[in-house]
Formats: structure tokens, sequence, C-alpha cells
């Protein structure tokens, strides 16, 4: 199938178009209807397969942004992987007029603070921060619809297992759940089980 069929809205298409992509990734031809249209997902993939590039288109279709508040929270195991779901949302997203901030550690919370006040549809952040910002009060939840777990394992290597689920906490509980892993062991199950309903499971 070709990214037309997908319904995606025009503003998005003719983004996914000029930053050079014409069809979809295998993981792009499997998750992306699912996760537009509305389902959970837990999606089994390795970098490199088209999952950053994934995330940010569904993402950018899912958010209005007529709406100034933030509507979806992306967690990334690093500030490298935040930053770049970060750049590649705003090429793709270049006609949306879409507000994307990357809450990560060792910049100014200052920073952070004053960009949210001034309207963020989307923030791609890594867990410790994510969760200050959350428990400060600074990052607000209450229209946040989509959660995206990206390297799911690799954040639990790292030790944010205690912060994603403190996160999750914060979160309303209308939630749509994507999580992408290259690996499942036994910590990440429990999570699925516990975040998500009927997840549609994909393996690339
Ligand atoms: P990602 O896993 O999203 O970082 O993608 C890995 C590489 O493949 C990046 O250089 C992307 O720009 C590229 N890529 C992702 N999706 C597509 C696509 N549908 N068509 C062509 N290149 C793509």
């Amino acid at each position: 199938s070709t990214f037309d069929q997908m319904g995606i809205k025009d503003d998005l298409l003719r983004g996914i178009y000029g930053y050079g992509f014409e069809k979809p990734s295998a993981i792009q031809q499997r998750a992306v209807l699912p996760i537009i249209n509305g389902r959970d997902v837990i999606a089994q993939a390795q970098s490199g397969t088209g999952k950053t590039s994934m995330i940010s288109l569904t993402v950018c279709q899912i958010v209005d942004t007529a709406v100034r508040e933030v509507q979806a929270l992306i967690l990334s195991p690093t500030r490298e992987l935040a930053s770049q779901t970060e750049k590649v949302m705003l090429a793709i997203g270049d006609y949306l007029n879409i507000q994307v901030h990357a809450c990560i550690g060792g910049k100014s919370i200052g920073e952070d603070i004053r960009r949210l006040e001034n309207g963020v549809h989307v923030v791609s952040g890594t867990p410790g921060r994510v969760c200050d910002m959350i428990k400060r009060r600074t990052l607000r939840t209450r229209a946040i619809k989509l959660l995206v777990l990206d390297e799911a394992d690799e954040m639990l290597s790292r030790g944010f297992k205690d912060q994603i689920y403190d996160v999750y906490r914060y979160l309303p509980p209308e939630l749509q759940v994507v999580l992408i892993s290259a690996t499942l062991p036994h910590e990440i199950l429990e999570m699925t089980s516990k975040f998500m309903t009927e997840p549609v499971r994909i393996l690339v």
C-alpha cells in the first residue's frame, strides 16, 4: 500500500513526500493504520526500520493543532533519540504548524517551562526529565491522548522503569499506547498488560 491509501491528512502527506519518502517501509505498512485508527500497538522492531518516521507521522496525524495543549508524549531512552524524533516530526509536519518540544536533561528547565507555556502539542523526552516536569506541574497531562514508548527495552536497561510507571500514573485513563522494542522480555510484557488494551502485535 501507499501513503495515499492510509487516510493521512493532505498537509501531512505533503510533508512526508517533501521529506523524500515515496512508499512506506515494512513497519510503516503495518503499524500506521492501526495507530491512526486508535489501537494500542506493540511493535517489535530495531532502529533503522523506519520506526522514528512511523512515530513522527502517526503523531502528526493524531494531534489536533487547533488545541494548544500537549496531546502526545513520546518517551525515549536517550537525549539523542528524543531530539532526533523531535527533528523528524518537525520536518514531516512542516505544513501543519505543529509545535514539538524535546524535554531532555542537560538543558535549563526554565527554557522547557517557557516553551510549554507558549503552547506545545507534542513532547519528546527522556523519562527522568518528563517525570520531573509532570510532578512540578509544568507539563500538563490532561489533554494527552497518546503515549509512545520508544526503545522500551533500552529504557528498562537504563533504569527508567519506575519513572515510566510514575509518568503513566499521571496520564488520563482514556490513553492510547504504542510501544516499540527490539526485544520483549518479561518486564516489557508486564508493562504492556498494565498499560494496554487488546494491543495489535507487529513483528518486523
Ligand atoms: P528511522 O528508523 O525512522 O530513523 O529510519 C531509518 C532511515 O530510513 C532514516 O534515514 C529515514 O529517513 C529512512 N526512512 C524511514 N522511512 C522511510 C520511507 N518510508 N522511505 C524512505 N526512507 C525512509
